[in-house]
């Protein structure tokens, strides 16, 4: 992108979402401007699933969209269905990321580190060409005459299309802290309010103390509404020293609050207790710790075909900083890539562009191998000469040739 041209699309936010979308964007040939607040790109990626990445569950499209809930999936249901999980892992592999599949069928890949993820990003964007500022916190988004004023702390930029990837709430040390649902209020977005999904249980009690540490697997926990039932969630319980955590809590603990349950109640069954574990007046861990924010831009105010806003045109949404939240597995990752997607489809779409053809990654892999086959076969023959022309004859050796030389003379 030329310095003093105005971008095609301006990205805020280099989390999952942003760099999905900027490297996708630069496969249609768009120029992109991907801003970022902290001095690096995926912050939160690289915390994800321990610093694993879980990418995503490998299921097909309507069992993943019925593990997000009835309150999200049919939000998500075409990002979805254009970017499955299947898409996904495929798009990892062609992009040099090989995944491996847990028994429960977790996607991760297979090194197992995050920071593959986030380079194999970082890596596309630079051959794409995409230009990436970090350390560059968006203040503000105006639209003007048709088009969107991005206003960052150090300069601003025009851009006929802005996606806004700016993630929740949680972790805001990653750098998510909010600014996306505060620009979105003031362009005229309704905003649900923020609370913690995927978090653990504050509690305190005897057999706690008694079982600090413990994890039990294949437990059931119950999810009531006072004395109404309203969820189940099934197996990993872990002690911890300020409370219950491991997924099965987590997940019964987003349940509560995407279902705004006014009284919250939990009733946990340990494998080989006798007697289920009942915690009232349920208090969770702070949302800082939460993964995942549920709450933000409402759904009903962005085209779930296209991921634009209905109230101001031009600007689009992808990942965390929408309403949208999964289950622990990798849904919320999948979910962060596939509105992504879906957001810089509609884009291109709508600039008439479709992808450039690029050489495929298999055949770029193929001639790299001949290269580096060609070079180490050069550097063994020049090595074999090199060594051929210094070679030191042995004491025995030199002797006899010596010997025969004198032999010759006579
Ligand atoms: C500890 C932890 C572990 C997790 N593990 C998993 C997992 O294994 N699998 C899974 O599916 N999900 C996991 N999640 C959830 C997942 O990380 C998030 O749902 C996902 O990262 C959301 O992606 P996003 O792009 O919307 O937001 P983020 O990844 O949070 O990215 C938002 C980006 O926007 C930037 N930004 C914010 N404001 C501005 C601004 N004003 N200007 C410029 N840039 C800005 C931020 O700095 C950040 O880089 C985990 C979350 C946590 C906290």
């Amino acid at each position: 992108m030329n310095k003093n041209e105005n971008p095609d699309l301006v990205i805020v936010g280099a989390g999952a979402a942003g760099l999905m979308a900027a490297c996708y964007a630069g496969e249609f040939g768009l120029s992109v401007l991907l801003l970022e607040r902290k001095h690096r790109a995926g912050s939160k990626l690289l915390m994800c699933g321990n610093g694993r990445c879980n990418l995503t569950s490998d299921l097909a499209v309507d069992d993943m969209l019925a593990q997000f809930g009835d309150e999200v999936s049919p939000f998500i249901s075409s990002a979805i269905s254009e970017f499955s999980s299947a898409d996904l892992q495929k798009w990892f592999k062609d992009n040099r990321v090989p995944v491996m599949r847990t028994n429960d069928g977790k996607v991760f890949p297979a090194s197992e580190r995050a920071s593959d993820v986030v380079h194999c990003f970082t890596d596309k964007l630079r051959s794409a060409g995409v230009s990436l500022c970090l350390n560059t916190p968006v203040e503000r988004i105006e639209k003007l005459d048709g088009v969107v004023k991005v206003i960052t702390t150090n300069f601003s930029v025009n851009a006929r299309k802005v996606l806004i990837t700016t993630g929740g709430v949680s972790y805001p040390k990653t750098g998510s802290v909010g600014d996306g649902q505060r620009f979105s209020k003031e362009l005229g977005h309704k905003v649900a309010p923020f609370r913690p999904g995927l978090v653990g249980i504050a509690w305190e009690s005897k057999w706690l103390s008694d079982n600090f540490s413990a994890r039990f697997e294949k437990s059931v926990v119950n999810i009531f509404d006072g004395e109404k039932k309203i969820g189940e969630t099934c197996g990993l319980v872990e002690c911890e020293r300020w409370g219950l955590g491991g997924g099965a809590v987590l997940n019964a603990t987003r349940i509560l609050s995407r279902k705004n349950v006014r009284q919250p109640v939990v009733e946990i069954i340990i494998k080989g207790e006798r007697t289920p574990i009942r915690i009232d007046n349920l208090r969770t861990r702070p949302l800082k710790e939460a993964m995942v924010t549920v709450g933000g831009v409402v759904m009903d105010e962005v085209n779930p075909e296209t991921m634009e806003s209905i109230v101001v045109p031009g600007i689009y949404y992808a990942g965390e900083v929408l309403d949208i939240d999964g289950p622990t597995g990798g849904f919320n990752l999948t979910a962060a890539f596939a509105t992504a997607r879906l957001a810089v489809k509609a884009i291109a779409a709508d600039a008439g562009l479709k992808p450039v053809k690029k050489i495929s990654s298999s055949q770029e892999k193929r001639d790299k191998w001949k290269k580096r086959q060609q070079k180490s076969s050069d550097h063994r023959s020049l090595r074999t000469k090199t060594k051929n022309s210094r070679k030191k004859l042995s004491y025995t050796e030199e002797k006899r040739q010596h010997w025969s030389k004198r032999k010759n003379y006579k």
